[in-house]
């Protein structure tokens, strides 16, 4: 789960890592007054969980998700042009994202900016720090271009950041004197963070020096690991529904893995390595999948039919191939689900299906008997190329 540098910078500073003031805003009525706490001169930026924003274009032209503003007009003026407008930057893809809140915070006088993040490193299965006296630009062109310049540090999880390790990182931007001291600092906290609540990833791109000797951390991206989320009630109030797919969020109430995707194939499947051949042998024969969708090994009939209708609703799709492989998976529990969700909401395009294992001819009855159109596969090939076929 992801959240918005303003919700970041919450925690930042419950967490006494150093960042700017800064005040959200919903609404236009409350510009002036996130204005009047903030003062001058401030920034301007767009809330969306994508990168890039200082460099992105609205739909309508207008330029730049992250403006610096020295007066009140330009300021307002700023906010009025981003609030409701889409802002597509390079990791949106071109249909971009809707702004709905915008956050003010103040105006830096930037000396340098630098790159820092903390990561699950899963070849060594530890948290990872990266720095790099390149902040403000994508760290996979520095690790391309000048690896030399990033310092990386692994921490054990078991006894966390060390001093040590603290002062190898600050050393390795550079940092001397009370800037090096402040780094330090800023480090414990910010792993103290990316620990305690169970991050995934916190990215500050940039980390700056100010003209007056202070560092600041001046974006934040924070993930958070969606299988600790239970035990953190907090971060989970932050979740932002307006920046996820709606079908994902419905599949996400029935526990389904469900990710959407740009084809017109949808399948539905049990287990995540099916789920991902399936995906694989319809790229095969020429197909393009519509999803991911794992309804797990012991889906109940209600979270089928959820997923089926999801399926369903979904525009871009112009057929359905429920490839399952009964092992604890009872297929007779498939054929019901997806007998309901089509009884409900009908089906005017193609399904394949192809069911083995734990009770399958108990499947293959209820679907026979259904009176649904359904085309038959026997082998995941002979169902892929059917449905391929089907959808061409
Ligand atoms: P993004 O990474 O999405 O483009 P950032 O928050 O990193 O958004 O902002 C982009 C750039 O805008 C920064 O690299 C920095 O140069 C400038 N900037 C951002 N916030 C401030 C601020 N509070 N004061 C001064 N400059 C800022
Ligand atoms: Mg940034």
């Amino acid at each position: 789960m992801n959240i918005h540098e303003y919700q970041a910078k919450a925690l930042f500073e419950k967490y006494g890592v150093p960042c700017p003031k800064g005040i959200a805003a919903q609404r236009p009525e409350e510009f002036e007054q996130a204005l009047g706490t903030i003062g001058l001169p401030c920034v301007v930026k767009s809330q969306i969980h994508a990168g890039g924003r200082g460099k992105g274009t609205f739909t309508d032209g207008f330029k730049g998700g992250v403006k610096f503003s020295r007066t009140r007009e330009e300021a307002l003026a700023n906010a009025q042009a981003m609030l409701g407008n889409t802002l597509v930057t390079k990791q949106t893809g071109p249909a971009g994202r809707k702004v709905q809140t915008l956050y003010f915070s103040e105006g830096c006088d930037i000396e340098k900016e630098y790159y820092l993040a903390i990561l699950l490193d899963r070849a060594s299965s530890r948290p990872v720090i990266i720095a790099s006296t390149e902040g403000g630009v994508d760290i996979e062109t520095v690790a391309e271009e000048t690896p030399e310049k990033i310092t990386k540090v692994f921490v054990d999880p078991a006894v966390g950041l060390q001093g040590f390790q603290a002062r190898q990182i600050a050393f390795g931007l550079g940092f001397t004197g009370d800037l090096f001291k402040q780094a330090v600092k800023l480090l414990d906290r910010l792993y103290a963070m990316f620990w305690e609540l169970d991050a995934s990833m916190v990215e500050v791109n940039p980390l700056i020096t100010t003209k007056d000797g202070k560092l600041l951390a001046l974006d934040a991206k924070v993930g958070f690991d969606d299988n600790a989320l239970f035990r953190h009630p907090e971060i989970v109030a932050l979740r932002d529904l307006n920046e996820e797919d709606s079908k994902e969020i419905e599949a996400s109430k029935y526990s389904l893995s469900y990710i959407a995707l740009d084809g017109n194939i949808a399948c539905l499947v049990n287990g995540a390595g099916l789920a991902m051949a399936t995906m694989d042998i319809i790229k095969h024969f020429g197909g393009e999948p519509a999803n991911f969708l794992d309804v797990g090994g012991g889906a109940s009939k209600d979270q089928v039919e959820a997923a089926f209708k999801i399926i369903l609703t979904d525009p871009n799709v112009k057929g359905i191939l429920v490839n399952i492989f009964g092992g604890i998976m009872d297929c007779n529990v498939i054929a019901q689900g997806v007998v309901a969700a089509v009884r409900e909401i009908g089906l005017n395009i193609p399904l394949v299906v192809r069911l083995e294992g734990n009770n399958v001819e108990a499947g293959k009855k209820t679907l026979a008997e259904s009176g649904l159109a359904i085309t038959s596969g026997d082998t995941m090939a002979d169902a892929a190329k059917k449905i391929v076929a089907l959808v061409a």
